[in-house]
């Protein structure tokens, strides 16, 4: 899967992407013996400033009709997706998507859904008052929401999106994780010390945690 974040704020995404879980997916890694463990996923990050005309490098402009704040100019954004994704033969293979607090709420069933349909997820981000609403039309995008709030900026969301999906693509959890997350019963866990002291207050483990019987703690873990 390659993701390509359209965005004014490249290097802000670049250290989240980078690190941990998606850093390591983005790598070829040597296994045991001869086994190379491919690339996963990919991020390539597009600011639309470079695609700017403008003398100033502008990327916003007043808004037609009036009203407060600055919305993002179509040309950068559009030059910058065809960098991304302009020549790509199946176009049925890419997933666009304009980050919005008024779009389709995301879900981690559609995370599931676009990891399995796709090949490129174009993610296209705004800042000031948005985009724009001719690029929505030209590239055929869909406008998606993280969640009922608004943000400064689609950094966040595009993030988002590019975290969750990317658990959905076989390899990029271990094995173990990904049973992890297919354990949404199970709410609560410890780890060591046993007893925890705390403002001379002690705090322990749950008993069945730690006398080993498994059958016991499934139950506990399935009542919790
Ligand atoms: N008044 C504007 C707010 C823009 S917020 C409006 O009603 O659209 C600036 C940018 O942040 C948006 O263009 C969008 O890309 C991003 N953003 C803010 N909140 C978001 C959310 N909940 N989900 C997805 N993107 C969001």
């Amino acid at each position: 899967m390659h993701f390509h974040v359209v965005t004014i704020f490249p290097e802000v995404c670049e250290a989240y992407t980078s690190a941990s879980v998606l850093g390591r997916a983005q790598k070829t890694e040597k296994g045991k013996g001869a086994k190379v463990r491919g690339k996963k996923i990919e991020v390539s990050y597009y600011n639309p400033r470079d695609f700017s005309t403008d003398k100033h490098k502008k990327v916003d402009d007043r808004p037609y009709g009036g009203g407060p704040g600055m919305v993002m100019i179509a040309e950068p954004i559009l030059k910058a997706f065809e960098k991304a994704v302009g020549r790509k033969q199946n176009k049925a293979k890419v997933k666009t998507l304009i980050m919005s607090p008024r779009g389709t709420v995301f879900t981690n069933e559609l995370a599931k859904q676009w990891a399995k349909a796709y090949d490129h997820v174009v993610i296209v981000s705004g800042r000031y008052e948005g985009i724009d609403a001719r690029v929505k039309e030209i590239l055929g995008a869909e406008e998606v929401s993280v969640g009922d709030y608004v943000l400064t900026g689609g950094e966040l969301p595009a993030l988002t999106i590019i975290d969750s999906v990317s658990r959905q693509i076989p390899g990029v959890l271990g094995t173990f994780e990904s049973l992890e997350d297919e354990r949404t019963t199970e709410g609560v866990s410890y780890t060591r010390p046993e007893v925890l002291k705390y403002k001379k207050q002690e705090y322990v483990v749950p008993e069945v945690l730690v006398n080993g019987n498994h059958a016991a703690i499934e139950k506990w873990r399935a009542q919790k």
